[in-house]
């Protein structure tokens, strides 16, 4: 039997990490994020002192360093076999992420690496690309959107939960940059088809967006 594949796409702050999570455990099926290997590179660009538009020095990083990610209910990201996630999540490897993936090389690279995982053991993945690129063949598709205020107030608020300080202006600012960066870039850029089932999660609980999620596979699989 093929693993199940769900792709999760939708542009930053619009919840699909915790959305994806949850719809992984109700499926018993890992959850893997994507943007966490994006991420990734782009600390060990920063780490180098590699620009990270800087396409030549950024395909020969992505040649020789491992990243890993280890799904569970708090996934893990390796970076050459040390733990990185606490490091991921600040504004400036947000951007980082963004620039590093508009180069080819390193999103073949990582592509590859999410491909192969899937294949392993099916999953839920969440990023800008698995229902157009990573994996297109499957029926199970979703893209989450919010309107850009209600997403920087919802990224304002974790980061001021995990002790960041922020200024909600400069959130929404770097959300609509990060989101105008990813639409825009020629390979791959983030976007969806008819293929996909688009979900507006500004009104809705998490709890009715994962229940639209699971509720749309289990009516497809049954
Ligand atoms: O989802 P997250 O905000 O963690 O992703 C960080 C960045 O990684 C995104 O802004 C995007 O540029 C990039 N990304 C991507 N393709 C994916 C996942 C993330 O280009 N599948």
């Amino acid at each position: 039997m093929q693993p199940l594949i769900v792709a999760i796409d939708g542009p930053s702050s619009v919840g699909k990490t915790t959305a994806s999570r949850r719809v992984a455990r109700a499926l018993g099926i890992p959850h893997i994020d994507t943007g966490a290997m994006y991420r990734a590179i782009g600390v060990a660009a920063v780490r180098e002192g590699i620009d990270t538009r800087d396409a030549e020095h950024l395909e020969e990083l992505v040649s020789r360093v491992q990243i890993e990610f280890i799904p569970g209910e708090r996934g893990r990201i390796l970076l050459n076999g040390e733990d990185i996630s606490p490091l991921i999540r600040t504004p400036e490897i947000s951007m980082a992420a963004s620039n590093v993936s508009a180069i080819p090389a390193v999103r073949r690279s990582l592509v590859r690496l999410q491909q192969e995982m899937g294949r392993r053991s099916g999953g839920v993945l969440e990023g800008r690309d698995i229902g157009t690129k990573v994996f297109p063949e499957t029926p199970h598709k979703f893209f989450l959107t919010a309107r850009p205020e209600v997403r920087a107030q919802r990224r304002y608020r974790e980061l001021l939960s995990r002790g960041t300080s922020a200024e909600l202006g400069t959130v929404l600012a770097e959300t609509i940059k990060r989101d105008d960066q990813d639409s825009t870039r020629s390979d791959s850029p983030l976007s969806y088809d008819e293929s996909y089932t688009v979900l507006d999660t500004s009104d809705l609980t998490i709890d009715e967006v994962v229940r639209a999620i699971v509720n749309a596979i289990e009516a497809s699989t049954a």
